[in-house]
């Protein structure tokens, strides 16, 4: 076989940006498999040129010139810079190929822009493509293994891609682990939910921890696993095994089940510092937050009173909800996250608007069926710029009013002073207010108000929104344009449409199929978290 000059692209972000919250936090949003697809592309005896794309970077002067093939990892928001890239190294005669949560949720589509799209992928799976290596247009191939591998290489076989990308992050470094896969809940709507829970190697983590220490006075991980601590006193064990008590700073994504008393007392003595539990609804998900049939005001009392004990041990604590869910109904729920942040001063709140991401999860295909799935492009597909599901309960302006009330009553300055007192360390606390009033706080009022006020005024709004035309509002064609910078230029013609209802049309194509042999269409892990970032996207665990 011969040598090939390998390129791999993780693109953390969907355009050029010169944001603080961005130069501070993107290089830590960076995900796990580019990096282990790194390890393995050497270890087959290839050359590897590794980007973190930040928003930072001019994307066509990073990458060399006499490239082979490349891997372009992406969620879905940023899937038309991928496909504009991949438009502009296919035209220099490279190979081409997507993976991550987009490849995922959207093979069909992303078939059409990249000679391979990858599903589950492992090494034997690389390994075919490497091999391979072929021009596969204008349709691509999909290739996926059976299962998510059950073996990742570890911190220390990664750090050459970690540390390179770690250096673009100015104030605080945070190091992407991974101790399992998939998860034992079955929240319809996460793709984590179809993936059987897995843990890895409890050696390798606790090699990594150790690794960690010789590197960093005092290291800060970022468990990327989807539900972390499920099988809590493993790796608990595992790593008081490996590192003195508080050593490391821990940040992890759980459900509130998994947090009892005892538990977050071993976590801070294990040096966990910030939690992020999914509370999703106050009507729903009772399971995971371990609040049973409890609904509405009981369950808010009840989780404030929760998350109020888990403050007393870990001093970050990001509350994720989704709005929009068929169970929500009027001002209600609404008026319930308000009150439970008033009894809760120091969470912080991270919104999601209900998404519908592809295949992801096997609840799209509800959606999909009863035609509430809209073209939206990928681009606005981050869980706030566009909700791409028609709510059930509420009309859009309705919905959009309750959005902005609640976001403004979570991103007031009263809020976030009571925050900022509720939190005493300095690094949670100033985190807090550096995210209130960046892109994510004001930001996103100042952009759900402006999606309100031309639901009333733009011609071009309610019709699109109600499914009355699929012709897209020039407000987000010009949204994209500003957005993707230079990179506009090369996006291929219909790459801003698709079918959103591709889903439904494979799983009817399937049933007619007799046997289907490369082309995967599981669904996958879903994208990234605000914070902690490539916790794969609306992860809401
Ligand atoms: S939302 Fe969280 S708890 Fe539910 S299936 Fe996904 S990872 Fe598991």
């Amino acid at each position: 076989m011969r040598k090939l000059h390998v390129a791999i692209i993780d693109l953390v972000t969907k355009g050029p940006t010169r944001a603080l919250y961005a130069r501070i936090m993107h290089a830590n949003l960076a995900s796990i498999m580019p990096q282990v697809l790194g390890v393995w592309c050497e270890e087959e005896g290839h050359d590897v040129t590794f980007v973190c794309y930040t928003g930072f970077e001019n994307l066509v002067e990073e990458l060399p010139e006499d490239i082979d093939l490349v891997f372009i990892g992406a969620f879905t928001q940023a899937a038309q810079l991928a496909y504009a890239l991949s438009n502009m190294l296919q035209s220099k005669g490279v190979v081409t190929a997507l993976g991550g949560p987009h490849a995922r949720c959207y093979p069909q589509d992303a078939q059409k822009y990249f000679d391979y799209v990858l599903g589950f992928t492992d090494k034997e799976t690389i390994r075919d493509l490497l091999n391979d290596c072929s021009k596969h247009r204008p349709t691509g191939v999909c290739l996926s293994a059976n299962q998510q591998p059950t073996a990742l290489p570890g911190v220390r076989e990664r750090w050459k891609f970690i540390e390179q990308t770690l250096q673009k992050a100015p104030l605080i470094k945070i190091v992407p682990m991974l101790g399992s896969i998939g998860c034992p809940y079955t929240c319809s709507f996460c793709i984590d939910s179809v993936v059987p829970y897995q843990p890895l190697d409890f050696d390798v983590m606790k090699e990594d921890l150790r690794f960690l220490l010789s590197k960093f006075k005092r290291p800060r991980v970022g468990w990327h696993d989807p539900n972390f601590g499920v099988r809590f006193n493993d790796y608990m064990e595992a790593i008081e095994e490996a590192v003195p008590p508080d050593s490391i700073d821990f940040i992890a994504e759980s459900t509130l089940s998994l947090l009892s008393e005892p538990h977050l007392k071993r976590l801070k003595r294990n040096g966990f510092k910030a939690m992020l539990p999914g509370i999703e609804s106050w009507y729903d998900m009772g399971n995971k937050s371990k609040t049973g049939k409890k609904t509405g005001l009981d369950k808010v009392k009840h989780i404030s009173e929760h998350l109020r004990t888990v403050m007393r041990y870990i001093p970050y604590v990001q509350a994720n909800f989704v709005f929009g869910l068929d169970v929500d109904e009027g001002q209600e729920p609404f008026e319930l996250t308000k009150k439970f942040l008033d009894m809760t001063p120091g969470a912080f709140p991270a919104y999601s608007m209900l998404t519908a991401f592809g295949q992801a999860a096997p609840l799209n295909l509800e959606y999909q069926r009863a035609n509430r799935v809209l073209p939206f492009p990928f681009h606005f597909l981050n869980n706030n710029h566009a909700m791409n599901v028609k709510p059930k309960n509420y009309s859009w302006p309705e919905f959009y009013d309750h959005l902005i009330d609640v976001s403004k009553h979570s991103f007031s300055w009263g809020a976030i002073f009571r925050r900022y007192k509720a939190v005493k360390p300095a690094l949670p606390r100033w985190m807090n207010v550096l995210r209130a009033v960046s892109s994510e706080g004001f930001g996103r009022i100042k952009y759900h108000t402006e999606i309100r006020h031309r639901l009333d005024t733009d011609p071009q709004f309610l019709p699109y929104f109600e499914q009355e035309t699929t012709e897209l509002p020039q407000f987000y064609l010009d949204r994209i344009r500003k957005d993707m910078g230079s990179l506009w230029e090369w996006l291929p013609e219909g790459a801003l449409y698709h079918d959103p209802n591709a889903y439904l049309k494979s799983e009817k194509e399937k049933s007619l199929t007799p046997l289907s042999i490369d082309v995967d269409t599981k669904p996958q892990p879903v994208e990234e978290l605000d914070f902690v970032g490539a916790i794969p996207a609306p992860d809401l665990a």
